[in-house]
């Protein structure tokens, strides 16, 4: 079956309708985070009696009401399957689906929604390139260029190709303030690789890589490009036709939508072109006993039944973001991460932190270590006052050596972020000094 565009109004649609101050959440042109934590049920939560400080955006994000309810609101009123029932809960399933694609290809400004294949997460959203793509154009010898600064999800699965096709990795490393060696990715360029893949924003580093410049370095150089999408798409406006790449993977649970939703974005030519990666029910054309032909894009993708509620949360929370405004998201952030090294410089001196400080290329990620106590330490002894953050690698192993560390705490902030947030941190480390001395 071929995707329908549905006329009536939809969870996607009705969720978050675009307003200049959309309900308040917006203030004089700036987010105002004391009104959209209204929007989220779980900062109502406490953790060892004390109100949620939940300070681990990174890896996962909260969800807002409107998208509980978008998902809600399908397992209540049309819980049926997809692109399958003619009867009218069917069709509203379905409508609701693509509608949700519709505003996924808004969301990133994507030319085209059947350019948007919707997957579990990033993960699976990489692996698919890597299987489909990547085991048809790699042979023996060809490079794959990543950088030291990837996700496991974004690394993991080229090393499984490229040692399967007898293929090279060559990595662009970092400089020690977190940035790409630019002048490195010239040289390895000249490789002539096949693909070349990064991460948009580092979930470690917090460094936001210029994506367009080094997309438009390794077209030059006959080189595709995979994107890492999914610490960027919940922090700052992506526009996939701007960037010029060839695919962008992101996963939903980061962008305050449920997890099980996620997309890839890739090229109309590329998707045509792919072989499928899962096979099954709902991506084929026609089936024979010994041979099948498929289905058009996207649903050549998207075997089997897909995670519908949470395909429709992803649409709901990506119209809730797109009301909220993307540049407006991305300043939130950037006061935030300002006002949290200015905390840090002069409240804890001793904290290192890691990453770029300039607030231009530093998306609201900050990893940090406290000499002399482990981070798990850390994240426990504010744990205990309600805090959340994150510690260990972080899905990062390579860059945690080239740091030279084994594990760090982690903070990362989100819309519903506030300053008294970061103070309850800087508060929290002092906790932390005072157990375990300076
Ligand atoms: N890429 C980056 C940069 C990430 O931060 C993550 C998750 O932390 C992933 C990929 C993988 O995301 P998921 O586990 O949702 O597939």
């Amino acid at each position: 079956m071929t995707v329908t565009t549905p006329r009536t109004e939809t969870a996607a649609e009705t969720s978050a309708a675009p307003s200049v101050e959309f309900d308040g959440r917006i203030r004089n042109g700036r987010l105002d985070p004391g009104v959209i934590r209204r929007d989220f049920p779980m900062l109502t939560v406490e953790s060892h009696g004390r109100p949620l400080v939940y300070l681990d955006s990174a890896a996962t994000s909260l969800r807002p009401q409107v998208v509980l309810d978008a998902m809600d609101g399908y397992y209540r009123e049309y819980s049926a399957n997809v692109h399958r029932g003619i009867y009218e809960i069917g069709e509203r399933a379905t409508a609701e689906y693509e509608a949700a694609r519709e505003a996924v290809a808004r969301f990133i400004n994507a030319p085209d929604a059947h350019e948007v294949v919707f997957t579990r997460n990033a993960t699976e959203a990489i692996n698919l390139v890597a299987y489909s793509w990547g085991r048809r154009n790699i042979g023996r010898g060809d490079a794959i260029v990543l950088t030291e600064m990837e996700h496991h999800a974004n690394l993991v699965p080229w090393q499984l190709l490229v040692q399967e096709k007898d293929g090279d990795l060559e990595f662009i490393p970092i400089t020690d303030d977190g940035l790409l060696r630019q002048d490195v990715f010239e040289v390895l360029l000249r490789l002539k690789p096949k693909l070349v893949a990064f991460t948009h924003v580092s979930n470690t580093l917090g460094t936001i890589n210029p994506v367009a410049e080094m997309t438009a370095a390794a077209h030059a150089a006959g080189a595709l490009v995979l994107v890492d999408g999914a610490q960027a798409v919940p922090h700052i406006p992506v526009d996939v036709q701007a960037i010029g790449c060839d695919f962008y993977a992101f996963s939903g649970h980061k962008m305050l939508a449920p997890a099980g939703s996620g997309a890839l974005w890739a090229r109309r030519e590329l998707l045509e072109a792919m072989p499928p990666f899962l096979a099954g029910g709902e991506m084929i054309r026609e089936v024979h006993l010994r041979r099948s032909t498929f289905n058009e894009i996207p649903t050549k993708f998207e075997a089997g039944t897909p995670d519908i509620g949470a395909a429709i949360g992803l649409g709901a929370a990506a119209e809730y973001l797109r009301a909220l405004g993307m540049d407006r998201v991305h300043e939130h952030e950037r006061e935030l991460v300002s006002y949290a090294f200015a905390a840090l410089d002069r409240e804890h001196g001793s904290v290192v932190t890691y990453g770029p400080r300039d607030p231009e290329v530093r998306s609201g990620v900050i990893p940090f270590t406290i000499p002399g106590v482990h981070p798990h330490d850390v994240a426990q002894v504010l744990d205990a006052s309600g805090l959340a953050v994150r510690a260990g690698h972080h899905c990062t192993m390579p860059l945690h050596e080239r740091l030279d560390v084994p594990a760090t705490a982690r903070a990362s902030f989100n819309v519903y972020t506030t300053t008294a947030d970061i103070d309850a941190l800087i508060a929290g480390i002092g906790e932390v000094k005072r157990i375990f001395g300076e």
